[in-house]
């Protein structure tokens, strides 16, 4: 029964429409109206939008007194319930960017008022334990999967740098979360200069190698943040590549980004979207469901999550990625299957990249609205 709720939960008119529109076409499919079609279209958006009200008025009757960390409204639901229980410190592989330690997670919250999700270990007595055991995971982890697929990756920041160019050409960057330096290799060639945070050793100890002149911190914000490592440098564009749904605090973290920007200066970043019509399909199977994803951001959250911490939201649009053919095979297989497939001498050869756009992803671009 919460599953049929939460779907209703995660709805809004784009979502509604495009369920609509499906069911239309098989009702013109089997009886060949054009009126049947508008007359099923209009109903069915009707119906879900109806279903959406109501139990967003059903939600807002709670008292949980279990806040939303997002806008602190003081009673969020459960959207889905655990499929584990405890967080394994000694998994590090779980927190790789390629993980594929999907569909595993604690209870997932819902917030009736921002309509953000979030992990319920942000609200619980664990949440010190978890955001430490993250902190050390990250420190940790060894992402061979990813540097074989770096290929693929590279093409999504070659199109996104193509497409969001005057962000990035001739300017001061400040990457968090360079990971395996992927963006690196692309934007190296046009910026003014670029300097990255991440907490990742292997991961910074890959870009010092790949790309010995490039400034890398190893280290994670907060620590740079109280060691002033930055010193009083500012940044044209500060970005964050599939970071912020890691953060505890992303609202803190925007706010303290805030004075390293230039005034009039950028932050961007990519994320994943709760109410995509994808994810609503998948339900709680929906892959990016998993426990080191922290947050799962609805249109209206990440517009309050920006204002909040002093910008003004200039876009936000869906964006295509690329993967390996091997890769992709490895996560459907992974998803449906729970196994988890090595990468032979068959899957070796499928190292094409093909473009994936399910408007689950999204990428964000804020303007800095207040001097610092
Ligand atoms: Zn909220």
């Amino acid at each position: 029964m919460i599953y049929i709720i939460s779907f209703f939960r995660r709805i809004k008119f784009k979502s509604a429409f495009n369920f609509s529109l499906i069911i239309a076409i098989f009702s013109f499919i089997l009886r060949g109206q054009l009126d049947s079609f508008i007359f099923t279209l209009t109903t069915s958006v009707f119906v879900f939008q109806f279903g959406s009200m109501l139990v967003n008025l059903w939600d807002r009757s709670q008292k949980t007194n279990l806040p939303c960390p997002m806008c602190s409204y003081e009673h969020s639901v459960l959207l889905y319930p655990s499929k584990k229980k405890h967080i394994d410190p000694n998994f590090v592989g779980s927190y790789a960017c390629s993980s594929f330690d999907h569909g595993k997670y604690p209870d997932i919250r819902f917030c009736p008022i921002c309509k953000n999700g979030f992990l319920s270990h942000l609200i619980g007595k664990e949440r010190a334990d978890v955001i430490n055991a993250g902190f050390h995971m990250y420190e940790s982890v060894i992402d061979s999967t990813y540097i074989e697929n770096i290929k693929s990756r590279y093409r999504t920041y070659k199109n996104i740098i193509q497409k969001y160019n005057s962000y990035f050409k001739n300017k001061d960057i400040l990457e968090i979360g360079s990971y395996y330096g992927v963006f690196i290799n692309e934007v190296q060639h046009i910026a003014k200069s670029y300097t990255g945070i991440e907490p990742s050793n292997h991961g910074c100890e890959y870009v010092r190698n790949k790309y010995p002149n490039i400034s890398v911190i190893n280290s994670n914000l907060e620590n740079v943040m109280a060691k002033n490592l930055l010193g009083n440098k500012k940044f044209d564009t500060i970005v964050l590549w599939d970071v912020i749904e890691h953060l505890s605090s992303p609202i803190d973290t925007l706010r303290s980004l805030n004075k390293f920007l230039n005034d009039g200066g950028h932050i961007i970043f990519s994320t994943i979207n709760i109410e995509s019509t994808f994810s609503i399909i998948l339900g709680p199977f929906w892959p990016w469901f998993m426990d080191m994803h922290y947050y799962y951001f609805s249109d209206r959250g990440y517009v309050d999550m920006l204002h909040r911490s002093g910008y003004i939201i200039k876009a936000h649009h869906h964006f295509k990625y690329f993967v390996s053919i091997a890769y992709f095979i490895q996560k459907v297989i992974s998803l449906i299957f729970d196994i988890q497939l090595s990468n032979n001498h068959l899957l070796s050869k499928l190292n094409m990249s093909i473009p994936i756009q399910l408007g689950d992803t999204v990428l964000v671009i804020g303007k800095k609205e207040r001097p610092s």
